[in-house]
C-alpha cells in the first residue's frame, strides 16, 4: 500500500505552495463530495474520502508538511520508521475542520465538542551571528487566564449557566441538508452545550481573559532563514477542555553587511591592493568570530577564491561546520598624484620590456583574437 501512495498535493489538487486556507478549501470540497454518508451506493467513495483526509491531515500540520516536502511519504509514514514527529493523534489534527462539517470530529458519540486551540505565529528577526551561535531571548506573547469576575464560568455573578436549549447540552444538532441529515456543531452554543443568559461583563461569556506573558525562547545554533521553532502548548487555549494550540516562532535572519550565507557556508568579497595581489602578503580576513590572518600568494588574480575550512556555520542537525569562501577582488588604485602616475608609467614600461610573461590573461586573450581573425 505504502509504495503506491499518491502525492498528497495531487490528492488535494493543490500546488506545492498552497496556503493553509487553500488546503482547507480543497479538503472541504473533497470531503463533502466523497463522504460515505453521501455515497451509500458507491464503495469507492470511502477510499477516496480516507485518502483526502490523510493528505489534509499531513499537509495541515506544518512539521509534517515540511517533512513530507523533504522526504516524501517516507518522512511522514509511521510504517516507514522515517520521521520523529511529535504531534497529536489522528483525530486531533483533524477535529477542527472535520468537526466543523460533520459535527463529530474529535470524539465519538454525544456531548460537547473538544477542540484544540489555534496555533499562533511569532515572527522573530535575528542576526547572522545569532543564527550561527544560537540565541536565547524572551518574548511577550498572548496568554489566557480564568476570568476572576465570573470565576471562569462566563456568567455574570448572580446569574446562572444553563443548559443550551437548542441542543439540550449535547453541543451538536442534526440538520437536514438536501436529502440526508447530518450532525453539526450547535450554532447557538458553538458546541459548548451551555447557554449563558447574562454573559459576564468582563470576559463576555468566554470565562477567559487575554493577557500577556513572557516566554523564554531558545533558537538553536545553525538555524536558517524561514525555519520555525515550536513552543508546545503556547498557542490559544482549547475549547471545552481541548489542548492548547502551539506557538511557532518563525525566524528571519537579517542580511549581513559582510557575509553571504549559503547553508553552512559563508562567502565574503575581499578587496585587496594591486601590490598585495602582485607580490603576495598577509591580509586580515573577517570571520564570524573575529579576524584571521591569511597569506595571499604572489600573482593572485581578481576573482580567485580561497577556502577557509570550518570558518562557516555549524549545521542545525549536525556537528559539521561549513567553510568560509574568500572571493578576492583586486582593487584598481584611484585618485593618484602626478608623482604616483609617473611611477606607475615607469613600472608599466619595465613590464613591457619583460614581454608577455607578466600578463598571463592578456597573452591568452591576444592569442585567441589572433586565431579568430586568421
Ligand atoms: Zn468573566
Ligand atoms: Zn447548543
Amino acid at each position: 500500500m505504502a509504495t503506491s501512495k499518491r502525492d498528497f498535493y495531487e490528492v488535494l489538487g493543490v500546488g506545492k505552495n498552497a496556503s493553509d486556507e487553500e488546503l482547507k478549501k480543497a479538503y472541504r470540497k473533497l470531503a463533502m463530495k466523497h463522504h460515505p454518508d453521501r455515497n451509500p451506493d458507491n464503495p469507492g467513495a470511502e477510499a477516496k474520502f480516507k485518502e483526502a483526509k490523510e493528505a489534509y491531515e499531513m499537509l495541515s500540520d506544518p512539521q509534517k508538511r515540511a517533512a513530507y516536502d523533504q522526504y516524501g511519504h517516507a518522512g511522514v509514514d509511521p510504517n516507514m520508521g522515517g520521521g520523529g514527529f511529535a504531534g497529536g493523534g489522528f483525530a486531533d489534527a483533524f477535529g477542527d475542520i472535520f468537526g466543523d462539517i460533520f459535527g463529530q470530529g474529535g470524539g465519538r458519540g454525544a456531548g460537547p465538542q473538544v477542540y484544540k486551540g489555534a496555533d499562533l505565529r511569532y515572527n522573530m528577526d535575528i542576526t547572522l551571528e545569532q543564527a550561527a551561535e544560537g540565541y536565547s531571548t524572551q518574548i511577550r506573547v498572548p496568554s489566557w487566564s480564568n476570568c476572576k469576575h465570573c470565576s471562569g464560568s462566563g456568567a455574570e455573578p448572580g446569574s446562572k449557566v444553563e443548559t443550551c436549549p437548542t441542543c439540550n447540552g449535547q453541543g451538536q444538532v442534526r440538520v437536514a441538508q438536501g436529502f440526508f441529515s447530518m450532525q453539526q456543531t450547535c450554532p447557538k452554543c458553538r458546541g459548548t452545550g451551555q447557554y449563558i443568559p447574562k454573559p459576564c461583563k468582563q470576559c463576555h461569556g468566554s470565562g477567559k481573559l487575554k493577557e500577556q506573558k513572557t516566554l523564554e525562547i531558545k533558537i538553536p545554533a545553525g538555524i536558517d532563514d524561514g525555519m520555525r521553532v515550536r513552543s508546545v502548548g503556547n498557542g490559544e487555549p482549547g475549547v471545552n477542555g481541548g489542548p492548547s494550540g502551539d506557538l511557532y516562532v518563525e525566524v528571519r535572519v537579517k542580511p549581513h553587511p559582510v557575509f553571504e550565507r549559503d547553508g553552512t557556508d559563508l562567502h565574503v568579497q575581499m578587496p585587496i591592493s594591486f601590490a598585495t595581489a602582485t607580490i603576495g602578503g598577509e591580509i586580515e580576513v573577517p570571520t564570524l568570530t573575529g579576524r584571521v590572518e591569511f597569506p595571499i600568494p604572489e600573482g593572485t588574480q581578481t576573482g580567485k577564491t580561497f577556502r577557509l575550512r570550518n570558518k562557516g556555520i555549524k549545521g542545525l542537525r549536525s556537528a559539521v561546520v561549513g567553510d568560509l569562501f574568500v572571493h578576492v577582488m583586486v582593487e584598481t588604485p584611484v585618485k593618484l598624484s602626478d608623482e604616483q602616475k609617473d611611477l606607475l608609467k615607469q613600472f608599466d614600461e619595465s613590464l613591457k620590456s619583460g614581454g608577455a610573461k607578466h600578463n598571463p590573461h592578456q597573452k591568452g586573450w591576444f592569442d585567441s583574437v589572433k586565431s579568430f581573425f586568421s
